[in-house]
């Protein structure tokens, strides 16, 4: 495999990055994760300025332009003969010394990985749990910017693994639930598809404005709005949406079960619309 390093591509084995990097050091960086399907990055220009947003929050100096990113991520992909990809494209801070003063880094350091990854979108569906760490307050570190510092999900991912569950879900300071570990929460409660808002402790998946499109698109009302464990214990359809998850039905939360178990006819419609559209809402990699 070869993975894209500072302007070059080196085998697996050849990409190393220093431990004075910051994002190391500090997890001061971004990311982004991006999907494949069929030699079509899906999503692809959404993704880069998401990341490009996060920088400018960061004041991390990306030395390329987005249309360069791009070619970044393009290239991956046909230097490694890929179509159905899972793509991490990660900028730190660069290389510094001990001290955290973000000056004393040079160049971001920028690479990008792929690997092979099938589509998913099967049937089953998830348990989940909610735990005791909370969401990061957008005052603290606002769960908008995508950076590398996860341990906020990691300690969540943790309380879950422990609970022997699929997921956790995080509540935020005030009690609202507000998202997985790395995924948006969606309910669907008489017929309407609710989600928390933006304005909310969450990172603006760009599968969840997949699905909010695809849903107004069918006709079925949306509305954003905060979230409370009683309104998802209450659901008639839940499940998250991710990039690396697509859309997973979740079948039980703190042991209520949701739909009997079933894939709801809302969450099933949104998931077929969503299988149409993957290999269409993006950019392409090969010529044809
Ligand atoms: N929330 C968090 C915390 C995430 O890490 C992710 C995955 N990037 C998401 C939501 C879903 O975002 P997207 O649909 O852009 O992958």
């Amino acid at each position: 495999m070869k993975i894209y390093l500072n302007g070059k591509f080196v085998e697996e084995e050849d990409a190393k990055i220093s431990v004075f990097d910051h994002g190391l050091l500090y997890g001061d960086g971004i990311f982004e994760g991006i999907r494949s399907y069929d030699g079509v990055v899906f999503m692809l220009k959404e993704h880069i300025d998401r990341l490009y947003d996060s920088a400018k929050s960061l004041c991390i100096d990306i030395p390329l332009t987005k249309e360069e990113m791009i070619d970044v991520v393009l290239e991956t992909l046909r230097v490694n003969n890929l179509k159905d990809a899972y793509i991490r494209l990660v900028i730190t801070r660069g290389v510094g010394d001990l001290g955290l003063d973000p000056r004393k880094c040079g160049k971001p350091t920028i690479f990008c990985i792929a690997i092979p990854m099938p589509p998913l979108l099967g049937e089953e569906g998830i348990r989940v749990i909610t735990v005791s760490v909370r969401r990061l307050p957008v005052d603290v570190l606002n769960p908008a910017v995508k950076s590398l510092n996860y341990l906020n999900s990691v300690l969540a991912k943790i309380q879950a693994n422990y609970a022997g569950v699929n997921e956790a879900f995080l509540l935020d300071d005030k009690g609202f639930v507000v998202e997985g570990t790395g995924d948006n929460i969606f309910i669907v409660k008489n017929g309407v598809l609710k989600t928390p808002p933006v304005y909310q402790s969450i990172l603006k998946g760009i599968t969840r404005d997949v699905v909010i499109k695809l849903a107004k698109e069918e006709g079925i009302e949306v509305v954003e709005e905060p979230l409370t464990l009683h309104d998802l214990y209450t659901a008639d359809e839940l499940f998250i949406t991710g990039t690396a998850a697509e859309i997973v039905p979740v079948f039980e939360i703190d042991g209520r079960v949701i739909n009997n178990k079933q894939v709801g006819e809302i969450t099933k419609k949104l998931k077929e619309k969503f299988k149409e559209i993957r290999t269409k809402w993006g950019i392409k990699v090969y010529d044809e």
